[in-house]
């Protein structure tokens, strides 16, 4: 046996000398750096008691060296955790505490405050790696030897545990094969055509699947190249794009380029592919994007448990306001949520998926794992619908479903129509809890400071557009929609802080 997901990462076969990532201080390192590194690391690890199945909990700054750490985990059979970097400490506890990782690697300046943490949580080494990439891991690393016997794994043996957003709660570990890394990163480099010429941005945190997974995966799935950048900043990608091939980002992205001067068809014309996902793309950034660059935006749809499931097409119309289709090997199907029956062409009902993709259940949750399954498939916990071209569009999050009145509302229909009004930048709809309807449809709007919007425009200018029981019972304006570290709107915090609105 090999190890199954570091096979299929070496698959790209990138010669040794070929640049592997070029960091922001426009230090390159090639495939050799990064087979010596991971070596090094996954040595390091060994030394420190890592045995194959344990885990390996990662709270550091966007560096390289982190992705070493990561690929060096994988070599020496252990399963990576990275958690969010803005977790407080007693969140890092929970997650501690859950996970039971047998290394931590923190910030060096976080290592005094979570040393004792992770100590009281039964967590045997701590170490530290900083945003450069030095620290107490570093040095151990760079003591070791530069070549390293895979420890194998197969298929079905964990790669990753990673923590759900916690967009609609508390965040979940989901438990991933190999085998679920291994065919996602093969499906996206088919899917989006990606070679060895390849040179992506980076921009992303690398601590959720999109970052981590679906970029760097895929990169060296290719044997591609990567800029890697410490964040996002519009001017830096704005001048790199005449050396990069591909930008991968959230929406938001977006919507900050097209703002940013400089935004051109020719500042964009040796790029190939931008790619947009982890929260819904407005139809006005698809259409603005268009016009700005000349190129289609392409949009996809995945998720921590899943990986991707769907992409719009490489080749072929890549639709504003759908998510494209399966990728290979993925199944997807609409399901009613009453009933359970698969729904026809252009019903709205519960997304769920099969495939390779599919993670192996939620860590230390049987129950939940359970629930979350119907007859063999994800229930993703998303509402959507397949169109008659095959298009799959989503609707918005099953628990961002509105009940007003006993009928079924759907939030993003109505922030669609909101968002088309001038001086709207965007909105969010939630239920909030109403004595007479049981939950009262609620617009919450940013509005341009200078559009003289009130509650009283925007219901006018809603009239006859929608039927009754979907309009707003109120509106209310904020400077800005509550988003988390994935650019999605956190409709849970807006719930909460509005909740006494209507009395109920
Ligand atoms: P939690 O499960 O803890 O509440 P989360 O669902 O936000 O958090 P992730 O796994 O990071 O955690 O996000 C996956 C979700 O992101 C999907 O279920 C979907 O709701 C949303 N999403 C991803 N891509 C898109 C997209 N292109 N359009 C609309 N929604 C998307
Ligand atoms: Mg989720």
């Amino acid at each position: 046996m090999t190890n199954h997901l570091i096979d299929t990462l070496r698959a790209g076969g990138a010669d040794p000398a070929h640049p592997f990532a070029e960091t922001a201080d426009g230090t390159v390192r090639t495939y050799a750096d990064l087979e010596r590194r991971t070596a090094q690391y996954a040595h390091a690890l060994v030394a420190m008691g890592l045995r194959p199945g344990d885990r390996v909990a990662v709270q550091v700054e966007k560096s390289i060296e982190a992705v070493f750490v990561y690929l060096g985990t994988l070599r020496a059979g252990g399963v990576f955790l990275p958690l969010n970097t803005a977790y407080t400490a007693p969140e890092v506890e929970y997650f501690l505490g859950d996970a039971q990782p047998s290394i931590f690697v923190c910030d060096p300046s976080m290592e005094a405050a979570l040393a004792p943490i992770a100590t009281a949580q039964g967590v045997a080494q701590i170490v530290a790696l900083d945003a450069d990439g030095q620290g107490t891991l570093r040095a151990a690393a760079d003591a070791c030897r530069t070549t390293f016997e895979d420890v194998p794994r197969g298929p079905d043996d964990l790669a990753a545990l990673l923590y759900t957003s916690g967009t609609t709660g508390r965040s979940k570990g989901a438990m991933l094969t190999h085998e679920n890394l291994a065919s996602n990163a093969r499906a996206l480099v088919e899917t989006w055509r990606f070679t060895a010429d390849d040179v992506l941005i980076h921009a992303l945190p690398i601590f959720h699947t999109h970052g981590l997974f679906v970029a760097i995966n895929v990169v060296l799935a290719a044997g591609a190249s990567m800029i890697f950048l410490p964040k996002f900043d519009p001017e830096r990608i704005l001048a790199l794009m005449g050396r990069a091939s591909v930008l991968m980002g959230v929406p938001t992205f977006y919507t900050r380029l097209l703002k940013a001067p400089g935004l051109t068809p020719d500042a964009a014309a040796g790029m190939r592919l931008f790619i947009s996902g982890s929260a819904p793309l407005l139809a006005e950034t698809h259409r603005e994007w268009r016009t700005r660059t000349g190129h289609a935006l392409l949009e996809r749809y995945g998720m921590t448990e899943t990986g991707m499931n769907t992409s719009n097409p490489y080749e072929g119309e890549r639709i504003a306001g759908t998510v494209g289709f399966p990728l290979p090997g993925v199944d997807l199907r609409v399901v009613s949520p009453e009933t359970g029956e698969a729904l026809g062409t252009g019903e709205i009902g519960m997304i769920e998926v099969r495939g390779p993709n599919v993670f192996a259940g939620y860590w230390r949750m049987p129950e939940k794992t359970e629930a979350e399954f119907h007859d063999g498939w994800f229930v993703t916990g998303d509402l959507g619908l397949i169109g008659p071209d095959g298009y799959v569009q989503i609707v918005g999050r099953g628990k961002d479903l509105v009940i007003s009145g006993g009928y079924n509302v759907y939030p993003k229909e109505i922030e669609s129509e909101i968002d088309a009004l001038p001086g709207v930048i965007e909105s969010a709809v939630i239920g909030l809890p109403h004595p007479d309807f049981g939950e009262g449809v609620t617009a919450v709007v940013v509005a341009r400071p200078d559009a003289a919007l009130d509650e009283k425009a925007v219901l006018e200018a809603l009239e006859g557009r929608l039927a009754r029981y979907k309009s707003p019972k109120r509106v209310i304006f904020i400077d800005d929609l509550p988003r988390n570290a994935m650019g999605k709107v956190q409709k849970n915090l807006l719930r909460d802080q509005y909740k006494g609105l209507y009395g109920g």
